[in-house]
């Protein structure tokens, strides 16, 4: 076996899919799960991802997060159960199939039917779950996917009934009376975390000052303001602040401001308990109503009159007011914001229709004082985008009080990354209200709820309880979904009467909460083949329920992942049924990550026309290169994401390419035999020290690797193999290259050694290449090698060959040899040029390395003493220090350039109050006469720069090489053929080196007498 050619570049996208088509024809997934099976258990529980519509590239990144460090595990041998979730009911599911049915309202659908709508629905589910499942897999992704979880099953719904039992019992389930944010499209309330889901967005309203004549006092009134007119119809009250000062002017009240004429002054507190009269008391709605001036110490000062005008059936502090002061609460609106049958002329109406009949109803009666427009930020619904009202009505609800403390004593037990995420959910649950878990919808979690008049509050906690106590309908039951139960009555426990359940459906977050418990089989005594895939996920998958031993096993979750936006979601739904239900965290680890823009940084709209879809950016980047760039990224930030960055990601991808390509070319050349022994212990050859030094880099990238998947941080994984590719390609082999031209065995085995273990510490991350090159290094050309790299297990780092001394030595060293090329860059002289003397300071791990460097510069001497600067220059390295020091940069900067500053040991400045460490400064020094000089960190190296005969004859010679090289390749030679090369006469003081030249260019003759201006060459 032999190797196999690379081309000069990989295609990215056929090699994906030709190896996703191996992976599959081969068996490797399963085949890698076997090898793992009953090995130490590592617990990873999937987020569901909505089954609604394709994934997206924000999508991506999660899962390709998750995809990583589920596959590091595997190769570490850890037995995994790889179990992919779908989120398949609640709003998000049903607004999408309103929009394609094209309904629009609530009524529509029951128009439409509730039977037929929950089909469409389950229709959607499962043929997005399908396209989800493709471009999944497309993306690298290994899952279990016959195995998936669908969280509208019956067995899922019967595990949240359970838990709603448990928190009815605990006494924590309550029906509010409340006002609510109201998406008056989708006809339903909106909880807290939905609402934070959702996004504000800056629209235009009206803005209104409005006068309520006050009764008894003649010509008196209070001026209100307001941006929402529909509310001034269902008014009761006015607020003021009863400590702050209000002026009477042309009539009106409104805060006095300083520095203006009142004709009388007042405080709050005086003007409460006043009477005016409304705006529209004749409307039937108002009948009854007396309207009075309440204190209220939360009246802002800032806009507006500072007099509120309270509705308590519009908004949540007006609710929360009229409770107190025993105001009546008017509700306008209905489900669909339209105005109710006792606002007259306004009835029928939305809020938005009724605006202006308000302004001018006003106005006809005298009592609009101005109306202008106003901009501000208001929140909207988070699935359809709708603006939100507030509306008062009944809803369940779940009281958090008693379990804030435990679920923050849960958090305190989970390591989060970014650890300041922890934090983030602190706040959070600080913060919390009480969870609302109840829609007015179709196609959700049915809530088990039977109040019966007898007062008591039935909840039904399991299917068999319902199967026990119906008292009918229980032949139509297909699934635990509307409309067939609700034609299950059952009887009340109290009384016996028979009680129907509420219309309301459950928060879709209880669906994706309850994952931690209906997955794993918890309290069900034994496993049930299929168990899970019941009710409307029947034939979706094939998943069992599991037992309770195996719930022991696998809970908690050791990891998961998702994004920020699940600490209010996702994160908090599962640790708060988790602590209710066993008392703790459902996960020991999470990793989360901020939000995905395009590459300048905005949102991605398909509006917009920046939106970028997952299937295309697969097909024009490939996988790997999207892994790459999620992975670089640091998850604490925002990722801007594009075709510019992952182009620039295939292009740094190329250095790999090349130097597996480099190996494989001069094996093939040279008949090199890679053996698998050699993985093993390192190969025993006759190493020389830069094989050596190769070694222990190896040994210290795989270190790195490992420690940096241990704490879940993917930039480092990024960071610290490209840095050894680096070191491999432009130290390694560009130092051993010639080694290479002939069989030299230890130079081949290292190399392979090095690119091997590299392929395997990075599979995770890019695994498509990573098992491409596998194929090309180890299992093409060696035999009985495992087939596939995700078969061959971790490179474990040998102690033997790890050396950290020379790691670091080295990596002096090339810090000096990028500075001499620096400095040589500023004298302007070629690269090719040699020169006398290089002078290094503050770098002495690199002088055991001279030869090394002499070699690299082209310098006659290397000499490591003090460098004579004649000038130094400090300034700030921007990228760094911007953010570090903020506003106090500009000072910094002043005084670096002024030259106030202080030089630190160890290469640090200190400059303006501030210390500035080696990186955080770019230093330059200016040389004497004839010298070149370059600094940084710590470093600093001085170049001479002067010529000699015998330098600038060397520096022909080396031109020449590099002219009569270039022809080899524009000739098409192959990098064995031997040349003869005739030189003009003008160029025959070269002769003094043609051995030198013979050897570099593979001549067998050099000749001075063919009469051309120009070398020629010819093949021997
Ligand atoms: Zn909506
Ligand atoms: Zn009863």
């Amino acid at each position: 076996m032999a190797f196999e050619p690379l081309p000069s570049v990989p295609d990215h996208t056929a090699l994906e899919r030709e190896i996703l088509a191996w992976w599959d024809e081969q068996g490797i997934f399963d085949e890698l799960r076997e090898q793992n099976r009953g090995g130490e258990r590592f617990s990873f529980i999937d987020g569901p991802i909505t089954a609604n519509n394709p994934m997206g590239v924000h999508h991506a990144w999660g899962r390709t997060l998750k995809d990583v460090f589920v596959r590091y595990k595997a190769v570490r041998g850890f037995d995994q159960r790889y179990q992919n979730g779908f989120d398949c009911q609640g709003l998000w599911v049903e607004v999408e199939v309103e929009k394609s049915l094209g309904l629009n309202s609530k009524r529509e659908i029951e128009e439409y039917g509730l039977a037929e709508f929950a089909a469409r629905c389950k229709e959607r589910v499962a043929e997005y779950a399908e396209v989800i499942t493709e471009q999944s897999r497309r993306l690298g992704m290994w899952m279990d996917w016959d195995n998936d979880y669908h969280t509208f099953s019956d067995t899922n719904i019967e595990y949240i009934w359970r838990f709603l039992k448990a928190v009815h019992e605990r006494g924590w389930l309550y029906k509010g009376h409340r006002s609510t944010p109201w998406c008056p499209r989708c006809g339903t309330s909106i909880s807290q975390h939905e609402l934070f889901a959702g996004e504000y967005k800056e629209l235009e309203h009206p803005s209104l000052f409005v006068r309520f004549p006050l009764k008894g006092r003649e010509g008196e009134s209070l001026v209100v303001w307001t941006t929402t007119p529909w509310t001034l119809p269902a008014n009761v009250a006015a607020a003021v602040r009863p400590d702050a000062e209000y002026g009477l002017r042309d009539g009106g009240w409104m805060l006095a401001r300083e520095k203006e004429d009142y004709e009388h002054v007042a405080r709050g507190e005086d003007l409460v308990g006043l009477e005016y009269e409304g705006p529209f008391d004749e409307l039937p709605a108002q009948e009854g109503v007396v309207h009075r001036v309440i204190a209220w110490d939360d009246v802002s000062l800032e806009e507006g009159s500072g007099i509120v005008h309270i509705a308590p059936g519009a908004g949540t502090e007006d609710f929360e007011l009229s409770r107190v002061h025993g105001l009546k609460v008017l509700v306008a609106i209905d489900e669909s914001g339209r105005m109710t049958e006792e606002y007259g002329p306004f009835a029928g109406r939305t809020t938005e229709e009724v605006e202006q009949p308000v302004i001018d109803a006003l106005r006809e009666r005298g009592l609009l004082v101005e109306a202008g427009r106003i901009v501000h930020r208001y929140p909207t619904c988070w699935r359809c985008g709708t603006p939100l009202l507030f509306r008062v009505v009944d809803d369940w609800f779940i009281a958090c009080d008693e379990i804030r403390q435990p679920m923050l004593d849960a958090n305190a037990t989970v390591e989060w990354t970014p650890a300041f995420y922890s934090k983030r959910m602190d706040d959070w649950l600080r913060n919390m209200g009480d969870w609302n878990i109840s829609r007015k919808r179709y196609f959700g979690l049915p809530l088990p709820f039977y109040p019966c008049t007898c007062g008591r509050l039935n909840v039904i906690g399991s299917r068999a309880e319902l199967d026990g106590r119906a008292t009918g309908g229980l032949d139509q039951l297909q699934e635990l979904h509307r409309p067939w139960i609700d034609e299950v009555p059952i009887a009340c426990e109290a009384c016996g009467e028979e009680v129907r359940r509420v219309t309301e459906v459950g928060d879709a977050w209880l669906d994706a909460g309850i994952i931690p418990f209906s997955t794993l089989g918890w309290q069900n005594p034994e496993r049930i083949e299929g168990g899970y895939a019941t009710g409307a996920a029947e034939g979706l998958s094939g998943a069992d329920l599991p037992d309770h031993a195996h719930w022991e096993q696998w809970f908690p979750a050791d990891w998961i992942s998702e994004m920020r936006e699940q600490i209010r979601l996702w994160f908090y739904s599962i640790s708060f049924m988790s602590v209710t239900l066993e008392g703790r965290s459902p996960y020991r680890k999470v990793l989360t990550y901020e939000k995905l823009l395009d590459e300048h940084g905005r949102e991605m709209h398909r509006s917009w026309g920046n939106a970028i879809l997952a299937d295309e950016a697969l097909d024009r980047m490939g996988a790997d290169v999207m892994r790459w760039m999620f992975c670089e990224q640091n998850p604490g930030q925002n990722i801007k994401f594009g075709y510019g960055p992952a182009q620039e990601v295939r292009r740094r991808l190329l250095t790999l390419w090349n130097s597996v390509s480099f190996l494989v070319t001069y094996a093939r050349i040279e008949g090199y035999k890679p053996r698998w022994a050699d993985l093993e212990g390192g190969p025993d050859a006759e190493l020389q020290p830069l094989d050596r030094w190769l070694l222990a880099r190896t040994q210290r990238l795989v270190a790195e690797m490992e420690a940096a998947y241990e704490r879940y941080w993917t930039p480092a994984l990024t960071g610290s193999f490209e840095s050894f590719v680096d070191d491999l390609s432009n130290w390694y082999i560009r130092r051993s290259r010639r080694r290479f031209y002939s069989l030299d065995e230890a130079a081949f085995r290292t190399l392979w050694y090095a690119l091997v273990q590299g392929v395997r510490a990075i599979g995770p991350v890019m695994p498509f290449l990573a098992e491409h090159l596998w194929q090309v290094l180890v299992a093409g050309p060696v035999a009985d090698a495992p087939r596939s790299v995700f078969l061959a297990g971790w490179p474990e780092r040998s102690e033997a060959l790890a050396d950290e001394a020379l790691v670091a030595e080295v990596s002096v060293v090339r810090r000096v040899v990028e500075l001499g090329r620096q400095a040589r860059a500023t004298s302007g002289l070629k690269l090719r040029q040699p020169l006398r003397r290089l002078v290094v300071e503050g770098a002495a791990p690199a002088e055991a390395h001279a030869d090394e460097i002499r070699g690299e510069l082209r310098v006659k001497e290397v000499e490591f003493g003090e460098v004579e600067a004649s000038e130094l220059r400090v300034k700030p390295n921007l990228p760094v220090l911007g953010p570090k020091l903020g506003k106090e940069l500009g000072a910094v900067r002043a005084a670096l350039e002024a030259g106030e500053f202080e030089e630190l040991p160890g290469g640090g400045f200190r400059a303006a109050g501030h210390e500035l460490s080696a990186g955080e400064v770019l230093v330059e020094r200016a040389g004497k006469e004839g010298w070149a000089v370059a600094g940084g960190e710590g470093v600093t190296v001085a170049l001479q720069t002067t010529l000699d005969p015998e330098l600038e004859l060397e520096g022909r010679v080396l031109d020449l090489i590099h002219e009569l090289n270039s022809m080899r390749k524009e000739a098409g030679l192959d990098l064995t053929d031997r040349i003869v090369v005739t030189l003009p006469e003008s160029l025959s003081d070269l002769l003094a080196h043609a051995n030198w030249i013979k050897e570099e260019v593979l001549a067998v003759e050099i000749r001075t007498d063919g009469g051309s201006a120009e070398p020629e060459i010819a093949k021997a």
